[in-house]
């Protein structure tokens, strides 16, 4: 965080300087950097190589860095399972056989329940709040917190936005309809499926066009119209819920190996830090241009059946959701330390959120 800070301190020094008076003068930043040094990153993946949307965070990230750093940090993309395989990616990168990843906090729920906060809590914060929550919320700092042991430093990497709940084979009409039903649905909501009496599993993405074919699942929860139609995933289920209870702003992850990230100079971790933030919006604006069309072409085309989940349903979901957190937090100290701090920006604000988003999209009208 110091480097960082003292990084920070560097550029804006650059460009005061530049701004001031014109002078190329050597800075803190450009003195510590060693402008020979070529750094090669190789990063490894939770998603297919040059997956749409998810996947092109990477993608897009290397070639951020790389023009940013002129060629001085050159990071090569390997998707899931070319060096490891997609669930290998967080271990991959904390013992340094790669220097980044990308993936979902979730997924490493095994290695610290306080993961699961960091990328989506069921009737949790969308898009814009949780932005507001690590970036200035105090939640980044958490996040280090809990990643620090296992020699990983982690970046937010690119929001879907409020996803869609899933694919089902047969019409959810009541609680009881979950009863048994085996779904693909990582994380918090995973468990909150369970408490309804249905069988959650979870799956790299690559595996849940064959899994729902085959009948080995009856249901999945990917992302949201975008993605969903890449995976053809209306050819193996007829039934499109919404809206995405459980993931109402999935957050992606970078993670960079800490001894990497601290050998790096200041300035390489400052195009590193930018280019994670703005990797971070641009999958949300990339989500948010693609995912109506896509949702067209879905019921148009391929005749999906959209369906809202029912109120019952929902109310159901939104109490297992506060138990299954409140016994998460009861068993673990740090998940409980992340969760007091999400749930009380949370909060703090939702007031303005309805007086602001929630009641212009009331006003705005349909046409
Ligand atoms: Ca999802």
């Amino acid at each position: 965080m110091k480097r960082m800070l003292a990084s920070l301190a560097g550029l804006a020094m650059v460009v005061l300087t530049l701004n001031g008076c014109g002078k190329e003068e050597p800075t803190a930043a450009t003195a510590q950097a060693a402008p020979q040094d070529v750094f090669e990153w190789k990063m490894v993946t939770t998603w297919p190589r040059n997956y749409p949307g998810l996947g092109m965070a990477p993608e897009n990230f290397a070639k951020a860095v790389n023009a940013m750093s002129g060629g001085r940090l050159k990071v090569k993309v390997h998707g899931a399972g070319e060096l490891v395989p997609a669930m290998g990616v967080f271990d991959a990168v904390a013992r340094g056989a790669v220097q980044m990843g990308h993936g979902a906090a979730y997924y490493w729920k095994g290695k610290s329940p306080a993961a699961q906060f960091f990328t989506a809590v069921p009737f949790g914060m969308n898009v814009q709040e949780m932005n507001g929550w690590l970036h200035y919320g105090g939640g980044m700092e958490l996040w280090r917190e809990v990643y620090a042991p296992f020699n990983l430093v982690p970046f937010a990497g690119g929001s879907t936005g409020v996803q869609m709940a899933g694919w089902f084979k047969k019409e959810i009409n009541s609680v009881d309809d979950l009863k048994g039903l085996k779904m693909r649905i990582p994380g918090l909501a995973g468990e909150v499926f369970q408490r309804l009496g249905g069988v959650p599993v979870t799956l790299p993405g690559g595996e849940l066009f064959t899994a729902l074919q085959t009948g080995s699942i009856d249901a999945t929860e990917w992302v949201g119209p975008y993605n969903d139609l890449t995976f053809g995933l209306y050819k193996a289920a007829d039934y499109y819920y919404y809206p995405g209870w459980h993931e109402p702003g999935a957050m992606l992850e970078f993670i960079v190996n800490k001894d990497t990230w601290e050998s790096l100079p200041p300035d390489l971790q400052a195009i590193v830090t930018y280019a994670t933030r703005a990797i971070n919006q641009d999958m949300l604006d990339e989500y948010t241009a693609r995912n109506n069309s896509a949702l067209k072409e879905l019921v148009d085309k391929h005749g999906v059946q959209l369906r809202k989940l029912p109120d019952d349903v929902v109310d159901a979901l939104r109490i297992a959701s506060k138990q299954v957190i409140q016994e998460t937090i009861a068993e673990d100290e740090t998940a409980k330390k992340v969760y007091e701090s999400f749930q009380s920006f949370r909060a703090d604000v939702m007031p303005y959120t309805a007086i602001s988003e929630a009641a212009f999209l009331e006003i705005r009208g349909d046409d």
